[in-house]
Order: structure tokens, then C-alpha cells, then sequence
């Protein structure tokens, strides 16, 4: 069966959104370590961390995954703001390794007023800063698949593959797909076919053994829209295919995917446990490996 999970809030402690994505049945969780839309975040405590710590040990959760904060831009042409968004990338890599997550998803960044070219080069930068600031760290940066609005980067496989072969220690570096992302930036997903075509494009540029996580979204917007809005699984753009392809493709069988669809709850049902029921019902039932030889025609 594939790892599935979804982001969870951190409301009222750490450990809460392990307790609440194992209440669910979820495999794996996503968190922000801090407020996603503040720059100040108050310093974790020991508590904070022996509670989430012992939450995902009890509940048997596994990668245990966070996503940056929407305000860093490592891509920034403003010198003043790239330095702020590095520092603050930084205590996100700490307090991630503090809590024992995999990994910190990160979206590569917005180049503003600069072009293409140099956006990348900064993110290499401050990608290379950032590392010889945390060295032996266990976390990993996880470069996000972006849908590619406005002047934002790593909407093109091209543009992770240039950020991978330009950072230092690139052995560090994964990467985490986003489904409606890859879809409203010109990457189609629906056929077999085109899953297909889409994967062996990623392979061929980046490689699929850099996928250390999937979100798993259905989009709000058309095929090529380039805008990101997540919407509940099979109601979208994307509908259900994608989704078959990706959760029975045995390539990904022990790569975590966590869903950043949108909360609420539909006739007393939450919609995280309908999303999670409608992808887990899209998992083919493996044959058994031994046949009964009774029964054959
Ligand atoms: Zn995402």
C-alpha cells in the first residue's frame, strides 16, 4: 500500500497533528514548524520537541515531513530580503532536524524583477549557504514542483534539474511533486499515456530516484492555467487518473505523499478522511503470488 498522509495543523502543539493524522489512518503527516505567514517564530522547546517526538513513535507514523514558510524567497533580486529569507530558511532546517523530520518542502522561489537565470542562481546560493550551515544534518531540502505563477521557479523539470547540478552538495537535495502543481504548469497526467510521458520526462532531467515526496492535489484550475489552487480529490481538473497511475506505480511504492486539500467536512464526514478513502480505493489489489490450482477453466 502506498504512504499516505496529508498536512495537519499544529494548533494547540506539535504532537497534535501526528494524533490527529493517525486518528485518521494516515500513514505519514506534513507540518509547518511555525507560523507559515510570520517571519518570528518563538524557539522550540524541549516539551515541544519529547511530544512530538514520542506522538510519532507511538502512533507509528512515518515521515514526518514539514513545509517552509510561504514569506522566504531564496530566489529574492533585494539583497536585504534574500538574506532574511536564508535566515529564516535556516532555523526551518533546525528546527526540522530537531524534530526528527525528513525533510523541509520548499518552493524554489519567485525571481521578481530579475530573469530566470539569475532567480537560479540565487536559490543555488543561498541552497549552498544554507547547507554549510547545518552540516550532518539528517533533514533534507526537498525542492518543490511549483505551478509556475507569476515569476515563480521550478515549474519547469529544467529548472530543478539546473538548481540540482549547481548546488555543491547535491546529494542533499530531493525533490517533492506536486500533482496539481506539475498539471497546471503544462505537465499532462490523465492517460496513461500521458503520466507516463510526463514521468519519463522527470526521469530523463532529474531523475525519479530524487522523489522523496508527492502532494497529492486535484486543481481548482485548467491543464496549463499556472496557477495554484489545490481542490478536493477527484473534483478537479485532474480527476481521478492521475491518481490511479501514481498510487499503483510500484516506482513510488515507499515514496510518502501527503495531501494539501482543502479542510472542512462534508455531512459530518472530514473531507481529509474522503480524500484519503477515494485514494486508497484507487490502489490495485496485488494478486496473490500463489495460485490455487483449483478453479481454472
Ligand atoms: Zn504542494
Amino acid at each position: 500500500m502506498p504512504i499516505l498522509g496529508a498536512h495537519m495543523s499544529i494548533a494547540g502543539g506539535y504532537f497534535k497533528a501526528v494524533n490527529a493524522a493517525a486518528e485518521l489512518g494516515m500513514d505519514c503527516v506534513q507540518i509547518f514548524t511555525k507560523n507559515n505567514n510570520q517571519w518570528r517564530a518563538k524557539p522550540l522547546t524541549e516539551q515541544d520537541i519529547q511530544l512530538f517526538r514520542e506522538a510519532v513513535e507511538e502512533t507509528g507514523l512515518t515521515h514526518p515531513v514539514a513545509h517552509d514558510s510561504y514569506l522566504i524567497n531564496l530566489a529574492s533580486p533585494d539583497d536585504a530580503l534574500w538574506q532574511k529569507s536564508l535566515d529564516a530558511f535556516v532555523i526551518e532546517l533546525e528546527r526540522a532536524e530537531a524534530l526528527g523530520l525528513i525533510g523541509v518542502v520548499m518552493h524554489p522561489g519567485s525571481f521578481v524583477k530579475s530573469t530566470e537565470e539569475e532567480g537560479l542562481s540565487r536559490i543555488i546560493r543561498a541552497i549552498d549557504d544554507a547547507h554549510r550551515q547545518t552540516p550532518d544534518f539528517q533533514t533534507q531540502i526537498l525542492l518543490e514542483t511549483t505551478a509556475g505563477q507569476g515569476t515563480n521557479l521550478g515549474h519547469r523539470f529544467e529548472q530543478l534539474a539546473t538548481i540540482i547540478d549547481g548546488v555543491k552538495e547535491s546529494e542533499r537535495l530531493g525533490v517533492c511533486v506536486d500533482t496539481c502543481h506539475i498539471f497546471a504548469a503544462g505537465y499532462p497526467l490523465k492517460s496513461a499515456q500521458e503520466y507516463k510521458q510526463t514521468m519519463s520526462e522527470f526521469d530523463r532531467l532529474i531523475g525519479v530516484d530524487r522523489i522523496r515526496a508527492f502532494h497529492l492535489n486535484d486543481s481548482k484550475k485548467e491543464f496549463g492555467s499556472r496557477v495554484d489552487r489545490h481542490e478536493k480529490i477527484g473534483e478537479g481538473f485532474l480527476g481521478l487518473e492521475p491518481f490511479r497511475h501514481l498510487l499503483n506505480d510500484r516506482r513510488f511504492a515507499k515514496v510518502p505523499m501527503y495531501m494539501e486539500t482543502p479542510k472542512g467536512e462534508e455531512e459530518g464526514v472530514l473531507l481529509d478522511e474522503i480524500n484519503l478513502k477515494t485514494l486508497r480505493g484507487l490502489v490495485k489489489k496485488r494478486k496473490p503470488a500463489k495460485r490455487s490450482g483449483r478453479g481454472k477453466k
